[in-house]
């Protein structure tokens, strides 16, 4: 800061020197009359623009994380590329298993036993697909979610806490399904040429709900909410919330401690609920120009409507994901009808193969998916950038996201295999935006760039 402040009256020293001088050398010496300054001339001459190179902040930034660190991030997200393999493998060796061992035709033989109704035939069915498929992938979810986080240091729970918590995440997961996959297959029975379209439909809506009442409702199964007691910090976030046009009175802190020491923040809701929400990780690790930065890309979210962005995109990638998969399912019922006992698509010992086919066609639309995020995700960036004005405190918050996301990836890598933008990209767009605003009084006398 000092050093800014040093450079600012030194460059306006020197224009002051400058305007005053030729005046003197003409008049000369010994007649010495005071010059004439013209005032309004006065700031455009005393502010000559100052010189901010954003390729060079970004690299000092960048260098910031290094040796152990960089290598151990770099190696967390890297492995994350395999897993989305390995998952898809693995899903698709459990619905095999299901299949081929007919425990799926098997199921469904029970669901008919215990029902004549068609419609609840299906829930029956799914009870039981829902959790032999979650014993069947535990070992997978426990090396995911629990043992390789903690290889990484970045989990905080015992064994029994992440198992609680992915109780109820599961609980959750089978509510959701029986209620989709039981309005699916009354939407294959009928409308059987057209169900994708109109399942499509009834996903995107389902979706939609969800995320509205996600906040209210589910997230406070997992995490404790509290409204942030009052500080300047807190006063700036609501003054920040209603320059921006966000209807919120309050800040709610929830403790993501209890699951890693993760960095993050949302604003969310609709109506009469929207709710701007931080985990004390942030409130803890970060600097006022860091949660200031964090939030105004999450208000930016919430202001540019990304959850409709987000819902018609995802929405046609399921458009299309349904409609191969009604194509697929057909060609595999074909071939292997007889072997799993499954007779048509509205028969729901067939799940199993929409699911992996679905899930097969998901990881090849993975580019695309992360295409999607990441667009809204760098318009959030830039929106944080032009309502906080904390280009630093983005900056330092991108580098403080490191520790579980990959710093600098190829194009390529980062075209396929990021939701969010990188943090080189983050870092970049925010020196290239305190560049073009470094003579903006706040600006040039923020905090001093790592140059
Ligand atoms: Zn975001």
């Amino acid at each position: 800061m000092v050093r800014v402040f040093i450079a600012c009256a030194m460059v306006i020293a020197l224009s002051i020197f400058a305007t005053v001088s030729p005046a003197s050398a003409q008049a000369g010496p010994s007649s010495a009359p005071l010059p004439h300054v013209e005032t309004h001339a006065l700031p455009e001459v005393a502010s000559p623009p100052v010189h901010f190179d954003a390729e060079k902040a970004t690299r000092a930034y960048l260098a910031r994380v290094s040796g152990k660190a960089r290598e151990r991030s770099d190696s967390y997200f890297e492995g994350g590329y395999w897993l989305l393999l390995v998952d898809t493998l693995y899903a698709v060796v459990v619905a095999a298993i299901l299949l081929f061992t007919r425990l799926s035709a098997w199921m469904r033989n029970r669901a008919q036993k215990i029902t004549r109704s068609r419609f609840w035939q299906v829930p029956i069915y799914v009870v039981q697909y829902v959790i032999v498929t979650t014993i069947l992938t535990l070992p997978l979810s426990i090396y995911e979610e629990f043992i390789r986080e903690h290889a990484y240091g970045l989990s905080n729970q015992t064994f029994l806490q992440w198992f609680g918590d992915f109780g109820i995440v599961s609980a959750v997961g089978l509510v959701q399904m029986l209620i989709v996959v039981t309005l699916i297959y009354a939407l294959i029975r009928a409308t059987p040429k057209s169900w994708w379209v109109w399942a499509t439909v009834v996903v995107v809506f389902f979706i939609g709900v969800q995320i509205t009442i996600a906040p209210v409702f589910l997230f406070p199964l997992l995490n404790h909410y509290k409204p942030l007691p009052d500080s300047p910090i807190k006063q700036q976030i609501l003054s920040l919330a209603r320059a921006n046009g966000i209807p919120a009175d309050n800040v709610y802190e929830f403790d993501a401690s209890r699951q890693s020491n993760r960095i993050s923040a949302n604003v969310s809701g609709f109506l009469g609920t929207t709710q701007i929400s931080m985990t004390d990780n942030l409130m803890k690790q970060a600097t006022p120009g860091e949660i200031k930065a964090v939030l105004g890309h999450e208000m930016g979210h919430y202001v540019m409507n990304h959850q409709v962005f987000l819902l018609v995109g995802f929405g046609l990638l399921i458009l299309i994901g349904f409609g191969l998969t009604d194509w697929g399912f057909r060609r595999l019922a074909v071939v292997f009808g007889g072997v799993w006992d499954v007779r048509s698509i509205d028969d729901p010992a067939g799940w199993p193969a929409i699911m992996a086919v679905f899930t097969v066609l998901g990881l090849l639309g993975t580019p695309l998916e992360n295409t999607i995020t990441r667009t809204a995700e760098h318009e959030a960036d830039i929106f944080g950038l032009n309502a906080s004005r904390q280009p630093d405190g983005f900056a330092t918050a991108a580098l403080k996201l490191a520790t579980y996301r990959k710093l600098e990836p190829g194009p390529w890598e980062e075209f396929i295999f990021y939701d969010h933008p990188s943090g080189r990209t983050r870092i970049h767009d925010a020196m290239v935006w305190k560049a073009e605003h470094i003579n903006d009084c706040d600006i040039k006398n923020g905090p001093v760039s790592p140059q």
